[in-house]
């Protein structure tokens, strides 16, 4: 599936209680911090439980919370304006230039 593609269906299902454009960016921002929490606990449960053994059970429930993240990164994304495919070429784009310039572990958004 292409990003953009995810991106339009997943705002079918954006149904937020009130159409204030504060109160929704609120609403996504806090998603993705319950969500990326969400992916860190079953990630703890795998270090700390299934002694760092990824099983497939495990697997699965942390690939439902990284969808999770994804459909609020959508959103967010969507709220701004952005488009998800035009957002992933440019990050690809970032990080193949940091590789190519030997810059990937230095510090620095614009490095
Ligand atoms: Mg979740």
């Amino acid at each position: 599936m292409e990003f953009d593609e995810y991106q339009k269906l997943a705002s079918r299902t954006a149904l937020f209680a009130k159409d204030d454009k504060e109160y929704i960016l609120m609403l996504i921002c806090l998603g993705i911090a319950g969500e990326s929490g969400e992916i860190l606990e079953k990630v703890k449960h795998l270090v700390r439980d299934d002694k760092g053994v990824v099983t497939p059970e495990r697997r699965e429930g942390i690939k439902k919370e990284i969808g999770d993240v994804l459909w609020y990164l959508s959103q967010l994304a969507r709220e701004l304006d952005l488009s998800f495919d035009e957002i992933a070429d440019a990050n690809i784009k970032k990080l193949t230039s940091r590789l190519e310039r030997d810059m990937l572990n230095s510090e620095g958004d614009d490095r």
